[in-house]
């Protein structure tokens, strides 16, 4: 009789923390499966993340943040960094459960002359010396560019990437050669709309998210002009 070939269970393992992880951000309602998604670029898609949402579950986003801290445990780390409120919100939750007790710095994202650009506020720019471990944190990676920046504002300063941790990479793309551990590893293909499978058996095209960018607005108050 020949055995029944198995899997290896580090890889069954990490396939089913991998399902874990996404039915946690499923409850979160950020992650959308299972649709037809028409997206800002004229694409469709089988599967959506809404990335404002990913981190409005503060229990999940502890329990994430500290699995991502629980795979860096090894390697002492002085400071987390991040850019974004989402990344910001997750680099805490990871920084709290580090043993190392990180401090938690962030950048901002910016546009100058259409390329995407990074800044460190002035107060942090001392806690980042030669020799400061850094690990950074992001929600979700899709082109790597904000991340590649932020590896080389740390290199600038003389301080060193330990690795970089966040909660879904969409692209296997290279990040400085720096190690990546993400939570899900997943990405979806979008079809133009004259060869989309999806189109060819009549399903349904779901249009909301787009239709949400373009007819409502964000809710906002403003501070009354001097009469
Ligand atoms: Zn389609």
């Amino acid at each position: 009789m020949t055995a029944v070939p198995r899997k290896d269970p580090v890889a069954v393992e990490s396939e089913v923390r991998e399902k874990i992880h996404l039915e946690i951000l499923k409850r979160t309602g950020a992650y959308h499966a299972n649709d037809h998604v028409l997206l800002p670029s004229g694409q469709h898609t089988t599967e959506y993340i809404e990335k404002t949402l990913v981190t409005t579950e503060p229990s999940f986003t502890e329990g994430l943040g500290a699995v991502i801290a629980k795979h860096f445990a090894q390697w002492p780390v002085d400071l987390v960094l991040s850019t974004g409120p989402g990344a910001l919100i997750l680099s805490h939750c990871v920084a709290r459960a580090h043993p190392s007790r990180p401090i938690v710095v962030y950048g901002s994202k910016g546009l100058q002359s259409g390329k995407r650009r990074v800044t460190l506020p002035v107060e942090f720019q001392r806690l980042i010396r030669e020799g400061t471990k850094v690990l950074l944190i992001e929600d979700l990676v899709s082109s790597g560019t904000t991340l590649n920046l932020l590896i080389n504002l740390v290199e600038q300063m003389r301080a060193q990437v330990i690795g970089i941790g966040c909660l879904w990479r969409r692209t296997s793309v290279e990040l400085g050669g720096k190690s990546v551990f993400s939570l899900v590893n997943r990405d979806f293909p979008t079809y133009d709309p004259e060869n989309c499978p999806l189109c060819r058996k009549g399903v349904p095209l779901n249009e909301e998210f787009v239709h949400r960018r373009h007819h409502r607005r964000p809710s906002s108050v403003q501070e009354p002009k001097d009469a």
